[in-house]
């Protein structure tokens, strides 16, 4: 099975060092009817490209589905300017300030 998926990243290298996949670069997370779960990752400097879902079909590997590589960041940090929107946002409340409270039955 692995051979077969190995060809799915053949073209493909680390965007890090470069190198290959190979077949010791995937690991099968989960198997399941027509889907596979695996994790790809580079056996040359380590890097880990995350979890990729591959639809296959009487064990013929068709084309992955490959989810977004990187691991996905929370929210955005809050930055200076945000802090800065919050303070004129709270300076230009008037008498009105309720208004933007969330209403309660
Ligand atoms: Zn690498």
């Amino acid at each position: 099975m692995k051979k077969k998926l190995k060809v799915l990243f053949e073209n493909l290298c680390c965007s890090v060092c470069k190198n290959g996949f190979e077949e010791e670069s995937i690991t099968i997370k989960r198997q399941e009817d027509g889907l596979l779960v695996i994790n790809l990752s580079c056996t040359h400097c380590g890097k880990n490209f995350g979890v990729a879902f591959v639809g296959i079909n009487d064990l013929d590997v068709k084309e992955p589905q490959i989810e977004p590589l990187e691991v996905q960041d929370g929210p955005e940090p809050i930055t200076y300017d945000d802090v800065i929107d919050a303070h004129r946002f709270i300076r230009d409340l008037d008498e009105h300030w309720h208004e933007h409270l969330p209403k309660i039955n």
